[in-house]
C-alpha cells in the first residue's frame, strides 16, 4: 500500500494532478463524484472524504445520512481528457463506510466484494470477462441525443460505412491510457452500435473497469458531438445493447482454472457442469438485476441474438450460456441476457451466486440445446422442457422479491431498496400512456 501510494504522489507531481474526483455508485450503478484538491489527498486515503448517503438513489435515510469514501489506490487514474501543459484530473473508485468505519452494506462495491469473498471461502477466485456494446447517436443542435445514427455500417464494416471508428479509436486511446488492456475493437450488427473490449480480470477489477468504460465511452463521444447510450434496447426491429458475461472460477490452491477438464467430451469440469446447472437455476431470480429496466425486456425477443430462452449450449447464440471455444485457460461460460444499463457490481455479484449455488449443491446440469431455438415451433420448445426468460420487468420483480439469491446476495437494505426502486420504475411506466397505443388506438377507436 505504501508503494502504491508513492507512486501515485510520484504521477500528481509528474503530470501536475491538481483535481482529484472521489467515485462511487449508487444502486443503480451510477457513477458519483466529488472532487477534492490534490493537496487533500492524505486525507482522501485516510477515508476522510463525507458525503450526504440520503442524496444518493437506494442509500441511506437523512437522519443515518453522513457516510465516508475510501478509496481504492489500486484505481487511482489520471483522466487523458483533462491533461493539458500543467494541468490534470484523476481519480480513485471508492468503497463507503459507515461513521464506526464498518463497511455500509449498501455500497454495491461492497456487496460484490461480499459475493467474492464467499468464492474465495470456497477456495475460488472469480475471473469475469464482460463485453459491452453501445450505439453512437448524433445530437441535435441543443445537444440532446437523437435516434439518427452517424452510419449504416453492420457487423465488423470498415470505414467509410462505420463512422464510429475514429471515435473508438479516441475511445481505446483513453481506455488504454487509464491502465485498460484492450483486446478488440468493431462495429457491431446495428446501425451505429459499436463494442470494445478489454482483458478480463478478478470480479471487482472487472465492475470497476465496466464502470469506468461506461463515463469514457459516453464522455469520449460527447467530444464528438454524439451520445453514446447503453440502453438495452434503443431501435425497435434492431439488435439490441448486451452485456455478455464471461465467468469462470479460478481453483486458487491449484492455481489453475476449474472449468478446464481434458477427459471431458467437450473438456469442460464438473464445477464448471454445476455452474451452468446454478445460473440456469436461478436465472429467473436474477434477471431483475442484469436487466433491470423496464426496456431490458425489449431486446430479450427472439431474433437478434439475444436470449429469451433458459438454456445452454457450446455454439448456439440463441442459448442463454454459450460456451466459448477457448479451452485451458481461458475455459468460461458466457451468460448472454445481461445488458449494460445494469450494476455491474450487482450483475457480477448475482450472476457469481447463481454459479457458486449450482456448484455448492452439486447442481445437475440439463442437457445442451444445440439447434437455433428460434427457428424452433412453440411445441418443440414445450417438448424440450425450454422455459422462457421472464418477459416484463414487472414479473422479473416479482421472481427476485420470492426467490433467495437476491435477499442474499444484497442483504436486507440494499434488496429492499432495490425492490422498491424497481416497483416505482415499473408502476411509472405503468401508469403512463405510451407513443405506440396513441399510434394503435387513437383513430382506430
Ligand atoms: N447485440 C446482441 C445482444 O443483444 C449480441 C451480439 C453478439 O453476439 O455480440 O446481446
Ligand atoms: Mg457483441
Ligand atoms: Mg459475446
Amino acid at each position: 500500500r505504501e508503494s502504491l501510494l508513492e507512486t501515485i504522489r510520484e504521477t500528481i507531481e509528474k503530470k501536475n494532478v491538481e483535481l482529484l474526483h472521489m467515485q462511487f455508485v449508487d444502486i443503480e450503478g451510477m457513477l458519483k463524484h466529488v472532487t477534492i484538491t490534490a493537496d487533500q489527498l492524505d486525507q482522501a486515503v485516510n477515508g476522510q472524504t463525507m458525503f450526504d448517503g440520503s442524496s444518493i438513489t437506494g442509500f441511506t435515510p437523512i437522519n443515518q445520512s453522513d457516510l465516508y469514501l475510501n478509496p481504492d489506490l489500486s484505481t487511482f487514474a489520471v483522466l487523458p481528457w483533462t491533461e493539458e501543459e500543467g494541468y490534470s484530473e484523476a481519480r480513485f473508485l471508492c468503497s463507503v463506510k459507515k461513521p464506526d468505519g464498518s463497511d455500509f452494506d449498501g455500497d454495491p462495491r461492497n456487496i460484490l466484494k461480499k459475493t467474492v469473498k464467499r468464492a474465495a471461502d470456497k477456495g475460488y477466485s472469480i475471473s469475469v470477462g464482460p463485453e459491452l456494446e453501445f450505439f453512437l447517436f448524433d445530437t441535435d443542435e441543443f445537444g440532446q441525443p437523437t435516434l439518427r445514427t452517424q452510419d449504416v455500417g453492420g457487423y465488423f464494416e470498415p470505414s467509410p460505412k462505420d463512422d464510429g471508428e475514429k471515435v473508438r479509436l479516441a475511445i481505446y486511446k483513453a481506455l488504454r491510457m487509464m491502465g485498460f488492456t484492450i483486446e478488440a475493437s468493431h462495429h457491431e450488427v446495428a446501425i451505429g452500435q459499436h463494442e470494445i473490449n478489454f482483458k478480463y480480470s478478478d470480479a471487482l477489477g472487472s465492475a470497476d473497469a465496466a464502470t469506468t468504460y461506461k463515463w469514457v465511452v459516453k464522455t469520449v463521444a460527447k467530444q464528438f458531438g454524439l451520445h453514446a447510450t447503453f440502453m438495452p434496447k434503443p431501435l425497435g426491429g434492431e439488435n439490441g445493447n448486451g452485456m455478455h458475461v464471461n465467468m469462470s472460477l479460478f481453483d486458487i490452491e491449484k492455481q489453475e482454472n476449474s472449468f478446464y477438464n481434458e477427459d471431458d467430451k467437450i473438456a469442460l469440469s464438473k464445477t464448471a457442469y454445476h455452474f451452468i446447472a446454478g445460473l440456469l437455476d436461478n436465472v429467473k431470480d436474477f434477471v431483475a438485476v442484469t436487466n433491470p429496466l423496464v426496456n431490458s425486456y425489449k431486446r430479450l425477443v427472439p431474433g437478434y441474438e439475444a436470449p429469451c430462452y433458459i438454456a445452454w449450449s457450446a455454439s448456439n447464440r440463441s442459448a442463454l450460456v454459450r460456451i466459448p471455444a477457448t479451452r485451458g485457460a481461458g475455459t468460461r461460460v458466457e451468460i448472454r441476457c445481461p445488458d449494460p444499463s445494469a450494476n455491474p457490481y450487482l450483475a457480477f455479484a448475482v450472476v457469481a451466486a447463481a454459479g457458486l449455488d449450482g456448484v455448492e449443491n452439486e447442481k445437475e446440469c440439463p442437457a445442451s440445446v444445440d439447434a437455433d431455438i428460434f427457428n424452433m415451433t412453440e411445441a418443440e420448445i414445450s417438448e424440450r422442457g425450454i422455459e422462457n426468460l421472464p418477459t416484463s420487468l414487472e414479473s422479473a420483480i416479482d421472481r427476485f422479491e420470492a426467490g433467495s439469491i437476491g435477499r442474499e446476495t444484497f442483504g436486507e437494505h440494499a434488496f429492499g431498496e432495490y425492490i422498491e426502486l424497481k416497483r416505482g420504475e415499473w408502476d411509472d411506466f405503468r401508469t403512463s400512456v405510451h407513443a405506440w397505443e396513441l399510434t394503435a388506438y387513437q383513430s382506430k377507436f
